[in-house]
């Protein structure tokens, strides 16, 4: 019975519905090691006080639906972390941020109505960089989580609160958001896998906005299957965000038993040992029946850079709403402007503010053909070029990360942390889905860390993803 966090979301929904185990029972083990271990680990911000009453009302839901003879969803009863960064009506969300400490959510999420549709449990709200803008969760306000694997590192970010949850056992499966790997790299750092999915795949309503033609929510999760069961719960066009895009709109892609390999970006600043086990992989896969085949993307190298001049400036605009008269901390200060500077002065944290200026800066007159303009026009010839090499292959394969997770501290030059995110930048200027999971380990100081293998596929081709992602975890490599 002690064990029943270690479910995976498959096995404890079979077992529920077998009448073996109880939601209440599976939601107990949770809070059990939550309180052992969150006090450490600062993965909630917050543990919601209500987590029987909801799983209580989930084992009635099932027995009221075995009367009627219906079919319970596969999430009914489960038990979720959800990044504080997507809205749950009455309970307070704050993106990890001082500006927003107090703020009470006014509406449910898309994904979250989707998933209270489906009978999940929300055990909390979890820890992130402030507005999820970082690679570590070292930016919350609130102090940064800790990787369950080895304290002493961080848990990625900047869903590093959802992760850490999860690979602590302190939650089945979780909720992040990615606008440039938050979800694959804490995915990668903590052993677990995660899903960006399709832009567009996912409704953005109820989101905390970082960039909007970037922003996309998905599944952090023990196996491939539990991830495409929260992907299956949460997708799907709705009208309250007019990007969100049916799934029957996408081209059907025909499987080539092909994966690309861009071996012109593997070759500096990786970690040999990385690299040794992404090989592996690709071994593994070329025995499974796969054909590996080398890819070219020559407009790749400048993804981080493009990312890095689109993404603040949508960081810019849309933080600009937080202004100190309509959403959260307010202080007051001489006149209209001075409310507005100590409101924002002092409730965002550096890395916002950076970003704001550095965002309000590649958009000011003058820079913007420079800066912003290029940007766009090469972030359209990246999109074209990954496109192209999907009609060949059926995904292309990268090492998630270059390294496995920093020491707390480890990267306080803001440059070295964008680094981290050389892999996962390009899928979210492209839109494609890109799925991470974990590719064995690599010894640190005497400790084994997890790394992550990331698959991108073409637009609304998430199937083929969950399809090789399993072939992968079959081979299993150690
Ligand atoms: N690490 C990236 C950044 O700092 C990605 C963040 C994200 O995906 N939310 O912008």
């Amino acid at each position: 019975m002690s064990e029943l966090n270690k479910l995976s979301i498959t096995e404890a929904s079979k077992k529920m519905q077998a009448g073996e185990i109880t939601a209440v029972d599976v939601s107990r083990v949770c809070l059990a090691e939550i309180e052992k271990r969150n006090k450490i680990l600062n993965a909630y911000l917050e543990v919601f006080s209500d987590v029987l009453e909801q799983a209580n009302v989930a084992d009635e839901k099932r027995a009221q639906n075995k009367k009627e003879g219906k079919e319970s969803h596969a999430l009914l009863g489960i038990p979720f972390a959800i990044k504080d960064n997507i809205l749950i009506e009455g309970r307070n969300v704050s993106a990890a941020s001082k500006i927003l400490e107090n703020y009470v959510a006014s509406y449910d999420a898309t994904v979250i109505k989707k998933l209270k549709e489906a009978g999940a449990v929300f055990l909390g709200r979890t820890n992130m960089d402030e507005f999820a803008m970082g690679g570590s969760t070292e930016n919350s306000a609130f102090g940064p989580a800790k990787n369950p694997l080895d304290e002493m590192r961080v848990p990625g970010g900047s869903s590093g609160g959802s992760a850490a949850a999860v690979a602590s056992y302190m939650a089945l499966g979780a909720l992040g958001t990615d606008t440039g790997g938050s979800i694959r790299e804490p995915a990668s750092f903590c052993g677990l896998v995660g899903l960006k999915p399709t832009y567009g795949a996912v409704s953005r309503s109820g989101l905390i906005a970082m960039g909007s033609s970037l922003d996309q929510a998905g599944p952090l999760a023990h196996t491939v299957e539990d991830a495409e069961l929260i992907f299956n719960a949460i997708r799907g066009r709705d009208s309250f965000d007019s990007t969100s895009i049916s799934e029957d709109l996408y081209p059907k892609h025909a499987a080539t038993k092909k994966i690309g390999v861009p071996r012109h970006l593997l070759k500096e600043g990786i970690d040999q040992d990385v690299l040794e086990q992404f090989e592996k992989s690709l071994e593994a896969l070329k025995k499974s029946g796969y054909e590996i085949i080398d890819v070219e993307l020559p407009s790749a190298p400048l993804a981080l850079a493009v990312y890095y001049v689109i993404m603040p400036a949508e960081v810019s605009a849309n933080l600009a709403r937080f202004d100190g008269v309509r959403y959260g901390l307010s202080l007051k200060g001489d006149s209209l402007f001075d409310d507005y500077a100590k409101t924002r002065g002092e409730g965002f944290g550096a890395e916002a503010r950076r970003r704001i200026m550095l965002g309000t800066y590649v958009l000011s007159s003058g820079y913007y053909d420079a800066y912003y303009g290029k940007a766009t026009a090469a972030r359209a010839m990246l999109a074209a070029e990954v496109s192209d090499v999907l009609k060949e292959v059926d995904c292309i394969a990268t090492p998630t990360t270059p390294s496995p997770a920093a020491k707390i501290g480890e990267k306080s030059d803001p440059l070295a942390m964008y680094l981290m995110d050389i892999f996962t930048v390009t899928a979210n200027l492209t839109g494609n889905p890109a799925l991470s999971l974990p590719m064995g380990a690599v010894p640190r100081e005497g400790k084994q860390l997890p790394i992550g293998i990331q698959l991108t596929a073409a637009h609304g081709d998430e199937a083929g993803l969950f399809k090789i992602g399993k072939e992968i975890e079959k081979i299993a490599v150690q």
